[in-house]
């Protein structure tokens, strides 16, 4: 841990302040002042931090500002959470909604993209702004949450839809919201007979893992059943406090996933997407999505080859628990939604035979006889 951390702020690891996330919520980083104070800038990189900010903002929780390394520059974490000049590169390619996240919405809150499930944002609100997300958004621009007149129109759109079965409740981080709130979206879903199930998408529990409190885990239990779907990219945000989070969460009888973003510099090798892997699993986190880093403004620096992502699915299959190896996506630009992008095992098919190779490379055929 970065003691610096706890110094700036006067606290220790065991106060009861350090472990109240409405306390690590309201004492965020946001300015590159308190950032020099935690971990060692140059006045060069203070300088590109200041000009990244006054076009995108930042916040870091304290709990995550002392999980970063004050002298790596490369330090995994540090380049999740702060901002650098490259932010300022834009590319032709790149969009503020590369997803076509408007084009399919039904109202303003409500993404119904696939037949049977819908996501809705319930708040634009993050505990952290992630340097490689959307969300970060420009300075100037309102976060909000939904307000109740957006709520129900998303709730009646969903009661009217029977083809929803699925809702996937999302943000921002839809629990920065109060227990109240977020209780009160929750039972409303439930109440509407054809949502079979509810999920939660968070990246709380990497950047501000108390918040997932035993008040909130009784509140959730009622309304089963839910899904909660985490978001961690390396294997040090799996901390002991951060593990606790996720394995309260599915004490709770809530299964758990993971989606991750394949980050350069960050995740982009198989030894660390393996070690992330195997600690994911080890707190009962089934690994979901390996997202390919979407077309987002400012985001160029953190884009690898699809090769990489192939390569690193590769690599794994077959070598670590099948369960473990996350399913490889890109969500398509335009709203074409996620498409699974897989290492080809198949050599040549025919109505005979099939020639494969396996995990480790030798080749095998597979006769087709009825
Ligand atoms: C990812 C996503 C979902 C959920 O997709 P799953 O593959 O079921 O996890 C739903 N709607 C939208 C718009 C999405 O982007
Ligand atoms: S928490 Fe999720 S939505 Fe928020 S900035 Fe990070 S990746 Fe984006």
């Amino acid at each position: 841990m970065n003691d610096k951390v706890l110094s700036y702020f006067d606290i220790s690891a065991d106060d009861p302040r350090w472990l109240d996330w409405k306390w690590q919520y309201a004492n965020r980083i946001t300015d590159v002042e308190s950032l020099a104070k935690i971990i060692n800038l140059s006045e060069k990189d203070q300088q590109g931090i200041a000009s990244c900010l006054q076009s995108f903002r930042m916040a870091i929780t304290p709990y995550f500002a002392s999980l970063l390394d004050p002298d790596d520059p490369f330090c995994p974490l540090r380049r999740q959470s702060v901002p650098s000049l490259d932010e300022l590169a834009f590319h032709a390619a790149e969009g503020e909604d590369p997803l076509n996240e408007e084009g399919d919405s039904p109202s303003e809150d409500l993404v119904h993209r696939y037949p049977d499930r819908a996501l809705f944002l319930v708040t634009r609100h993050c505990a952290m702004y992630c340097r490689f997300c959307v969300r970060k958004r420009l300075v100037g621009e309102e976060d909000f949450v939904i307000n109740t007149m957006e709520k129900n129109k998303a709730l009646s759109y969903i009661a009217d839809t029977p083809a929803i079965r699925d809702v996937l409740i999302s943000g921002g981080d839809p629990l920065t919201i109060v227990d109240d709130e977020l209780e009160d979206i929750v039972s409303s879903l439930r109440s509407i007979p054809h949502v079979e199930i509810i999920r939660i998408g968070t990246r709380v529990p990497a950047v501000l893992p108390m918040r997932i409190t035993a008040d909130l885990l009784n509140m959730l239990k009622k309304y089963q059943p839910i899904w909660v779907n985490v978001h961690f990219n390396h294997p040090r945000e799996l901390t002991e406090l951060a593990v606790k989070a996720c394995t309260d969460i599915v004490d709770a009888g809530i299964p758990v996933g993971n989606q991750s973003v394949l980050l350069k510099g960050v995740n982009d090798d198989p030894t660390v997407m393996r070690e992330l892997l195997y600690k994911l699993v080890k707190a009962r986190v089934r690994p979901y999505y390996l997202y390919q880093c979407d077309l987002i403004r400012g985001t160029s620096h953190f884009r690898t080859k699809v090769q990489t992502g192939i390569d690193i699915i590769h690599a794994l299959t077959g070598n670590i628990t099948g369960f473990a190896v996350p399913k490889y996506v890109i969500d398509a630009p335009q709203g074409g939604g996620k498409v699974p992008i897989n290492p080809e095992y198949v050599v040549s098919m025919d109505d005979e035979r099939v020639v494969m190779t396996n995990y480790e490379g030798k080749t095998y055929t597979y006769p087709q006889t009825p």
